[in-house]
């Protein structure tokens, strides 16, 4: 049995950050040791400081609870301790999450992150690891680039868009290509974080506007469903999207109504079926510890997938599909969903973290 690499969680007091630390507990290859936040939060046990915010549905084994909560800006002292951190703080300003995650790369120590600082970085990766695996491969040049010997910057994208991309890809690489997308996300209050949207503002209500996600939801697809050449990330042309995103009141998974126009070949209901059924990616074939056993799901069922009834499917690493039909205006149209904090923030970055190693990216 190989001895498990020591890992660090940045954020650790949050949304995200606590369910890495959720997650992590008895995972085969990692181990949490080390836990940052805020200045406000370091120095307090990492139980004590989550004891009237704990968003966690496990009851905390005594190793983390007993952490001394860093600073997350105190790298030698991570430096020290672990060999890899996933990143889910959230200080609000780009530049200095962008500078404090280039610290620990630096530092040799390599950053799963969750942050959206990072994301158009040219030489940073942005990895669902069933999609673009292959995009790992430019680490070695953003090693080049930065002098860095150990340490490396991986992201992955927003949380909205996780619950379609996946079943996007499957079909453009069944030689079916996507050419237009529209989406409407009602997406759940933990994606706005802990305590995120005031209960007053979302009880009984949906807000028709969340700040950047549009934006996110339309561009990052091009850069994760792009190519390598010559060392470079090279985006997906010929695939406009449009999305409207609501934040609505679930607690936990993202759902999107997505309607495709492909380009002249395009498949019918049944073609599209049998290709997401059939469809796996390296995650799978690698049989990674957080791999879900088949990553898109349908439903048949007329009323489904539900947040509450769907979210948690396979370890809440998979997407779950249903209402394929043909699109009076499009070619077809779904409804997806998938779950924000695991397979769209924590499930992501461990599944990233766990190819990365499986990649010989990681020192055992
Ligand atoms: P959150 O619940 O608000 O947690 C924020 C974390 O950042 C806390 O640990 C907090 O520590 C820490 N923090 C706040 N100010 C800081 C500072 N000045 N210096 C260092 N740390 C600071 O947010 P979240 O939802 O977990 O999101 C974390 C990141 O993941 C964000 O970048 C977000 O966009 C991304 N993300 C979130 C989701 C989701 O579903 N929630 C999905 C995908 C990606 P204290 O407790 O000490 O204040």
């Amino acid at each position: 049995m190989r001895k498990k690499i020591p890992v660090g969680v940045l954020g650790a007091t949050g949304m995200v950050g606590q369910k890495y630390v959720e997650l992590l507990t008895n995972h085969p290859w990692f181990e949490v040791v080390y836990v940052a936040a805020s200045p406000s939060s370091a120095g307090a046990k990492y139980g004590n400081a989550l004891s009237d915010r704990s968003q966690m549905q496990t009851i905390l084994p005594k190793e983390p609870s007993d952490l001394i909560i860093k600073d997350v800006s105190d790298v030698k002292s991570a430096e020290r301790k672990c060999r890899l951190v996933f990143s889910a703080f959230e200080i609000g300003d780009k530049e200095t999450t962008k500078k404090l995650e280039e610290e620990y790369a630096a530092a040799g120590i390599p950053v799963f992150s969750n942050s959206s600082a990072h994301r158009w970085t040219e030489d940073v990766p942005m990895i669902i690891p069933e999609i673009n695996p292959s995009h790992l491969d430019i680490i070695s040049a953003q090693r080049k680039n930065r002098g860095w010997k150990e340490g490396f910057i991986i992201v992955k994208p927003n949380c909205s868009l996780q619950s379609y991309l996946a079943p996007v890809h499957a079909l453009n690489q069944a030689s079916f290509p996507v050419k237009k997308i529209v989406v409407t996300t009602m997406q759940a209050v933990s994606g706005a974080g802990y305590p995120g949207v005031p209960s007053l503002d979302m009880i009984d209500n949906v807000v028709p506007f969340i700040n950047g996600e549009e934006d996110k939801t339309e561009e990052e697809p091009l850069k994760v469903l792009g190519e390598i050449k010559r060392n470079k990330i090279v985006l997906r042309n010929n695939l406009s999207i449009s999305a409207h995103c609501n934040r609505v009141p679930v607690t936990n998974g993202h759902m999107a109504c997505v309607s495709l126009a492909f380009g002249k070949r395009k498949p019918s209901c049944e073609q599209i079926l049998d290709i997401w059924h059939k469809f796996s990616g390296e995650p799978q074939k690698l049989k990674l510890p957080f791999a879900p056993e088949q990553p898109i799901i349908y439903r048949k069922e007329e009323n489904r997938p539900q947040p509450k009834k769907d979210r948690d499917v396979d370890k809440g690493m998979a997407v779950v599909i249903g209402r394929l039909r043909p699109c009076n205006v499009l070619d077809c149209k779904f409804v997806a969903l998938s779950h924000n904090t695991v397979r769209g923030a924590a499930g992501g970055g461990i599944l990233n973290a766990e190819l990365a190693l499986s990649r010989g990216l990681l020192k055992n």
